[in-house]
């Protein structure tokens, strides 16, 4: 008999190392576990020094041959509004990128057994080019089922609330979510006269057109707002719905491994057990001059042993290097005077990148300073590190209520009436979550939800039954119906 090619499977990263890290495990997963080929077309800014595109090499560096990867010709940006948000930026590289992805995937689709096409939160918009290509289109969701449980409800707040979200006085409950205060959503909802808010809501409308949904969340971590999306009674019908994390970032899939960040590791290992907290902000985050100030500072005056991926400070905007993730100016320029010899030997200062899984996987880091990106997150509940959440922008802040208000394995920082973290609260919550009661009782609930973690994913796990019933209507749609 005739034997049946491999199966295809085409993935779309829009820009943010966020989306690109999950989406590369899951291709890993597809193609170790299941015997997929994969395909990552990647859209790509043209930002006159190519140093987005640098970056996305990186991480596309030594993958699997059975993974493949195509950049489509770079977009431009001259004509952007003043007032655009990340969120829109990201999203137009995408539709912007949708002819030169429709050739790409005709071809594809043209010569091999194509299956699936698995796009990012920003990706709805290929879905046309995907029924173009007769193609069933399904969406990989690296943040919270919560987040999408609210991506679901907006069109319904937009029609029930005519504030802007943060003047609402009363939090809003979803079904199976702990409440969660207007000012707390994601930024993208924030202005909703903003082009951005248009495409969110755009979103949850293309989403109902998903094959599924995959989530990089598990069962056992967000059970209330997983059953609420698979069963529960609501307004619209969401497609089926995939819990498949966590799925991080595994050993080093980077160059970035230079020798700098090297040398944090084997500071690391020079350090009594759980003696660390790691500071970092994710590959975008940046702080102000001031703020920057305060938490070196209040390091300091903590005490603890830290070790702080720092970038230069940036006034206007907190996710300064979404795009291009080094800072352009050396961030030890910016520490306080003094700051790096009165430290020395109690702290390490690296400057823009440091390979995060491996800090967060070393036994002398016992806490997590965290802007709540949810790749941190899940790298720290998977390693079992209590968090200091600290959320700057995206959806953050919303990660930062499940994970303080919800799951309770973190502190959140309080900003005080001068819009800043003040260094005795920095000081009071490092000691607190490395030497503290309370950070014992972080670290021990921590620790459950690493075993839960483990667990999600083992053989019989929850996540990775969902993947594999995935893998089976991918490779025979007729399981699809039984
Ligand atoms: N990361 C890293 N080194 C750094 C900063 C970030 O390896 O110095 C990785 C981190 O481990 C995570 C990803 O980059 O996998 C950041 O994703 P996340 O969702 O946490 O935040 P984002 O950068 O998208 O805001």
């Amino acid at each position: 008999s005739k034997q049946i090619p491999r199966a295809y499977v085409a993935m779309v990263p829009t820009p943010g190392i966020g989306h690109l890290i999950p989406l590369v495990e899951l291709a890993k997963r597809l193609v170790h576990q299941y015997n997929f080929l994969v395909t990552i077309f990647v859209p790509t800014i043209d930002d006159g020094t190519g140093s987005s595109i640098q970056t996305i090499r990186q991480v596309l560096e030594s993958l699997p041959t059975s993974i493949s990867t195509i950049f489509l010709p770079p977009v431009s940006f001259d004509d952007l509004p003043d007032d655009f948000l990340i969120e829109t930026r990201i999203t137009l590289t995408l539709v912007r990128s949708l002819s030169s992805l429709r050739d790409a995937l005709k071809v594809l689709a043209e010569s091999t057994r194509l299956v699936a096409l698995v796009v990012d939160p920003f990706g709805s918009a290929a879905f046309d080019v995907a029924n173009e290509v007769g193609v069933p289109a399904y969406v990989f969701f690296t943040t919270t089922a919560m987040a999408l449980s609210f991506l679901f409800h907006l069109p319904e707040l937009d029609v029930k609330f005519s504030c802007e979200y943060r003047d609402m006085p009363e939090p809003v409950q979803l079904p199976g979510c702990v409440p969660v205060h207007g000012r707390d959503f994601a930024d993208g909802f924030q202005q909703r006269k903003n082009e951005a808010y248009r495409f969110l809501l755009s979103f949850s409308k293309q989403y109902l057109l998903a094959a599924g949904i995959m989530v990089n969340s598990f069962m056992e971590l967000e059970t209330g707002p997983f059953k609420a999306l698979m069963e529960g009674e609501s307004s619209f019908k969401p497609p089926p719905v995939y819990p498949v994390g966590p799925l991080i970032q595994t050993g080093s899939n980077n160059e970035t491994n230079n020798d700098r960040s090297l040398e944090c590791l084997k500071w690391l290992d020079e350090q009594p057990s759980e003696s660390v907290l790691f500071v970092c902000f994710g590959s975008g985050g940046t702080l102000s001059q001031e703020q920057l100030n305060e938490l070196a500072l209040g390091l300091e005056m903590s005490g603890q042993r830290f070790l702080w991926i720092a970038k230069s400070p940036h006034e206007e905007a907190a996710n300064a290097t979404y795009f291009s993730v080094q800072s352009m100016k050396d961030p030890l320029d910016f520490l306080p005077k003094g700051f790096l010899d009165r430290t020395k030997g109690v702290g390490l200062v690296v400057p823009s990148w440091a390979p995060q899984a491996q800090v967060l996987s070393h036994g002398s880091t016992g806490g997590f300073l965290s802007h709540c990106g949810w790749n941190s997150i899940l790298e720290s509940i998977v390693h079992g590190v209590p968090i200091i959440a600290w959320p700057l922008y995206s959806e953050q802040k919303m990660n930062a209520v499940l994970l303080t208000d919800d799951l309770k394995v973190s502190f959140r920082v309080k900003v005080n009436e001068n819009g800043l973290v003040g260094r005795e609260d920095i000081a009071n919550y490092a000691k607190g979550l490395i030497q503290g009661e309370e950070g014992k009782l972080l670290r021990k609930k921590m620790r459950a939800l690493k075993d839960a973690a483990a667990n999600a994913l083992s053989p019989d796990g929850s996540s990775t039954k969902s993947l594999a019933q995935l893998a089976r209507i991918w490779k025979n749609p007729e399981f699809e119906t039984k």
